[in-house]
């Protein structure tokens, strides 16, 4: 495999084919199959005809990363995961004594403001869960953006356009998802079938992005 580390500037089609991407400085990278997995910002790439854009819309999720002091280890041996007042919240112990708290879900379009609101909130259900967290220094405070399709499952496989393929739509488990996602793009890409663990989440099972869903990612 030749890595190329450049940036997209759109797909190239020809007759109605997917046929490589252009870069930043202009060169064609041609490929007989592209695979579009662009995070949120899947459904931007110049090129690709509107009736096939990922319905991709950006998810911003804020997180937290305080740092556990020597005198207070261990402070905590295992991830917790939580429901609070109805929101998903989880505390990650790292070996290097970090403590990431996380994550916020919001509906914000391209934002990725942290807020005081967000750090707020984060803490104060963190606090509920483990009293002590409020002890701890507060290192690093980040807002990311997560792909998200319509029914916030991913996008694997073949779309209506000859020769392009996307992989992008992970939502909250992209992390997570990241090595079957890789198995299964491989094998889709080395001649196999689709798995069939996958086959529901093609996406094909999405008629063309709706004119809202185009405008809000515009
Ligand atoms: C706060 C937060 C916490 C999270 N926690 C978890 C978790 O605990 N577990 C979990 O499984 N998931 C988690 N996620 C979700 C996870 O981060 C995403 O699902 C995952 O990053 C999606 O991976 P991706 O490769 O599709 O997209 P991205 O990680 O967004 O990567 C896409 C890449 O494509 C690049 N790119 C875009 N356009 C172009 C272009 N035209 N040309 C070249 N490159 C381009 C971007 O620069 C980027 O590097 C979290 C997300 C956030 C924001």
């Amino acid at each position: 495999v030749v890595f190329h580390r450049d940036w997209a500037e759109r797909l190239e089609v020809v007759r109605e084919r997917a046929t490589g991407a252009v870069t930043r400085a202009g060169d064609l990278l041609a490929a007989d199959r592209v695979v579009l997995a662009a995070g949120s910002l899947s459904g931007r790439l110049a090129g690709v005809p509107e009736d096939v854009l990922p319905p991709v819309r950006p998810v911003k999720g804020q997180v937290l990363r305080l740092t556990v002091p020597a005198a207070y280890a261990p402070f905590l041996s295992r991830t917790v995961r939580a429901v609070v007042r109805g929101g998903h919240l989880y505390l990650v112990p790292r070996e290097n004594g970090e403590l990431v708290v996380g994550a916020t879900s919001e509906e914000l379009g391209w934002d990725t403001t942290v807020t005081a609101g967000g750090v707020y909130e984060l803490l104060r259900d963190a606090h509920e869960l483990v009293p002590g967290i409020t002890e701890l220094p507060l290192t690093e405070t980040r807002a990311g953006l997560r792909p998200g399709s319509p029914d916030n499952a991913p996008l694997l496989g073949p779309t209506r356009l000859d020769g392009l393929l996307l992989a992008t739509g992970h939502h909250r488990n992209g992390v997570l998802l990241t090595p079957v996602t890789g198995d299964v793009m491989a094998e889709l890409l080395t001649g196999g079938e689709l798995p069939e663990a996958v086959r529901p989440f093609t996406p094909k099972r999405f008629g063309p992005v709706p004119g809202a869903l185009l405008e809000q990612t515009a």
